[in-house]
């Protein structure tokens, strides 16, 4: 990462702390580690994504319907999904204290030494290593990087280490007070992903809605991974949210599947216009062992090009999975008839398109895309700097600030009675302190992208100023107008 995109996500960061989009999660405690809350805006904003990505998939589809699975799930799901034995993360042991480390906490440990003794290049250096090694799932080049930095245990004093091995990502605890003799017993999960919850639901929603292949089951939750990188602000979190749809085909057509969901799932994102260049496909060439294909949408973040959104063709993986585990037979009659045989195509476990994107990393993206510094040359030639949130209209936490010019001749009257007209429509923000265009400035700041000023006029001719936050353009508009032009431009 350049300093100058180090510099633009680190002002990303500061800006959503001190507008209200996304606090670190219990802050005065010095916070957790990749643990996150949202803020009065962010909540706002994160929910519109969701209901946007809700809308999309389930009302404008009418062969997808949504389901909302509980986090908690029986632990065999999770033995057939593949996630106990596959769901991994680098350890290592030193062989004379016994003390167990996670790769990446060792090494960041040795980055902070190095930058409490000011030597920043090589802290810089090592993360950038770490991280490289880590993305390529380089064990022995992550060990060679502990031994060649001389990193020895905090116990035992030695750099006596075993070689790395795997450990699980998915959060585990403990599910009521049942007394067992095996600790197992009573081990739960927290979902490392919600898809699952759809795959177990299959024949549940397939029969009592009444679905017929090809349909989709759409839901969004949160999801729980220990993450072993996780210094990227939102991008990566130890709990996050997820917006998960699983389409079922019949075997031998998913490749037409993949392709129209890959082209629908891109389409989504630039119809909220984001320019193209800013997006890219990634095709896995290693893939996953059940999977036929699967493709990443990247986004060019400030740090760079990242998965937001994952399309991936699971053949019928999950569902002959939980038909072994659960000894339920998880199969669809198809009772089309087949050209070829003339016959119905009976009885199959259908295949799975699945679309997978992480709310959060959608949000930081809408962050990363909106913020803008603009340079502003004032009449008298002087300059300034407005930072604006050009958030898209329909993600934007609120959609009208309504502002008396001052607080008193009537104007908050007047406002106030603008505000209950509209406040049932969208969401208005009233605000009377401070001088207009500090106002402005503030609305600017959280993406607001309409503002309306009721002043001395007002009262004289029943107009207001509707000013628009990315021109900064104003004009007169009768004020019996403005929730129409309101709900028309939304
Ligand atoms: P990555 O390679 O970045 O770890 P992944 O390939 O493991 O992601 P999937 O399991 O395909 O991710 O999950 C689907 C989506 O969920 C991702 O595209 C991403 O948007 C989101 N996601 C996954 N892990 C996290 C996380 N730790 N924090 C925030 N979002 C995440």
């Amino acid at each position: 990462m350049s300093i100058q995109q180090e510099n633009r996500f680190q002002a990303i960061i500061a800006h959503a702390k001190e507008y209200g989009f996304v606090f670190p999660s219990s802050e005065i405690y010095d916070g957790l580690s990749a643990v996150y809350d949202y803020g009065p805006y962010g909540s706002e904003l994160k929910k519109n994504i969701r209901d946007h990505w809700w809308k999309s998939m389930t009302q404008l589809n009418d062969n997808i319907v949504g389901i909302d699975a509980a986090i908690f799930m029986h632990p065999t799901t999770w033995k057939a999904s593949g996630h106990v034995d596959n769901f991994s993360d680098p350890m290592i042991d030193n062989r004379d204290s016994k003390k167990r480390y996670r790769v990446d906490h060792l090494l960041e440990a040795h980055a902070d030494k190095l930058a409490h003794e000011g030597r920043k290049e090589e802290e810089f250096a090592l993360l950038k290593s770490m991280d490289d090694l880590l993305a390529k799932d380089d064990f022995t080049g992550l060990k060679q990087l502990i031994e060649d930095n001389k990193i020895t245990c905090a116990i035992s004093g030695t750099s006596n280490w075993t070689d790395i091995r795997q450990f699980n990502l998915m959060f585990k605890t403990e599910f009521g007070a049942i007394a067992s003799d095996n600790p197992n017993d009573n081990v739960v999960y927290l979902r490392p992903e919600t898809a699952q919850g759809i795959f177990v639901n299959f024949l549940n929603v397939q029969k009592t809605a009444r679905m017929k292949v090809p349909f989709g089951i759409a839901q969004t939750g949160k999801a729980f991974r220990n993450e072993i990188v996780a210094r990227q602000f939102i991008f990566r979190m130890r709990e996050f949210e997820q917006m998960e749809m699983q389409f079922f085909v019949r075997p031998g057509t998913e490749r037409e599947w993949y392709k129209h969901w890959k082209q629908q799932r891109l389409n989504w994102h630039l119809d909220l216009g984001t320019p193209t260049e800013k997006y890219r496909f990634h095709d896995h060439v290693k893939l996953a062992h059940y999977a036929k294909e699967a493709c990443d949408i990247e986004y060019e973040f400030p740090i760079g090009f990242k998965e937001v959104e994952g399309i991936h063709s699971r053949s019928d993986f999950d569902l002959s999975q939980h038909q072994l585990y659960s000894k339920k037979k998880q199969q669809y009659f198809d009772n089309d008839i087949d050209e070829k045989t003339g016959k119905p195509y009976g009885n199959y476990i259908p295949y799975v398109i699945e679309t997978s994107i992480g709310l959060d990393r959608m949000f930081l993206l809408v962050l990363s895309q909106a913020y803008d510094e603009e340079t502003i040359t004032k009449d008298d030639g002087a300059t300034d700097t407005r930072v604006v949130m050009r958030i898209p209209v329909k993600l934007a936490p609120n959609k009208l600030a309504i502002l008396p010019l001052v607080k008193k001749d009537g104007l908050p009257e007047l406002a106030r009675k603008l505000m209950d007209e509209c406040k049932p429509h969208f969401r208005c923000f009233y605000e009377e302190k401070d001088a207009i265009g500090k106002r402005y400035r503030r609305q600017d700041a959280i993406g607001t992208p309409f503002c309306v000023t009721v002043d001395h006029q007002t009262k004289e001719d029943g107009t207001v100023t509707l000013r628009e936050r990315d021109s900064m353009t104003q004009k007169r508009v009768p004020l019996s107008e403005i929730k129409n032009q309101i709900l028309n431009l939304l």
